[in-house]
């Protein structure tokens, strides 16, 4: 008899302390459906990138003087400058060039360093390939303009964390005209040389 009652107070015991752990799960799960959601619904949206957010090489074919200052600047000299020399004007004559994706590290030093400012770094991001012998852009894939997020219909655009209005914290039914956190790039130009001038 004491052993059926000792079972039973076991049992109770236990019962007590899963109700308890489905009551602490539940209310992680009551809370959350308290918040917004924070989910982006890739690919119909999508986060703006930041303005200092280093994707694919944007390059100006006529802008570019064969000087191969890039290919020098870079950790793993990765740009092809395919040029000849042109003995009538005596110029090198700029034939081909090209930028493998597959191996750059986006670290931007060619961009940094060209002198003529014919590489620029754009937003782009998505450069998902089958083969990655396709990540190898030539100098007309290269000079395709850069996508941007906040230019396609298709996709809605959505704020980053940082760039949110203090007290946002979702990006979500976000004011179109809403003030973002921080300075915009031009902006911080216009201060810099206003301040500039006054010196
Ligand atoms: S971003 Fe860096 S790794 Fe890529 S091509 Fe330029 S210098 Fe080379
Ligand atoms: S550094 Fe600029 S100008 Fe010189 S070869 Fe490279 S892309 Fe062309």
């Amino acid at each position: 008899m004491f052993k059926f009652l000792q079972q039973v107070g076991d049992y109770a015991k236990e019962t007590v302390q899963a109700a308890k752990y489905i009551g602490q799960g539940l209310s992680v799960t009551f809370d959350h459906m308290q918040r917004r959601p924070i989910t982006v619904q890739y690919p119909y949206e999508k986060l703006i990138p930041s303005e200092r957010y280093r994707g694919r090489i944007h390059f100006e074919f006529d802008k570019c003087i064969s000087c191969e200052v890039c290919v020098r600047v870079c950790p793993i000299n990765l740009p092809v400058v395919d040029w000849e020399f042109n003995r009538e004007t005596k110029k090198k004559k700029l034939n081909h060039y090209s930028i493998d994706f597959g191996v750059c590290i986006f670290c931007g030093n060619c961009v940094e360093y060209c002198p003529t400012n014919c590489l620029s770094m754009t937003e782009e991001y998505e450069l998902a390939a089958y083969d990655r012998h396709e990540l190898n852009y030539d100098n007309v894939a290269l000079g395709r303009l850069p996508y941007k997020v906040t230019q396609d219909p298709m996709v809605t655009p959505l704020r980053e964390f940082a760039y949110l209005p203090k007290g946002v914290m979702s990006s979500h039914d976000l004011p179109p005209n809403s003030q973002r956190a921080g300075k915009r790039p031009e902006e911080i130009v216009e201060e810099s040389e206003a301040s500039t001038k006054q010196s």
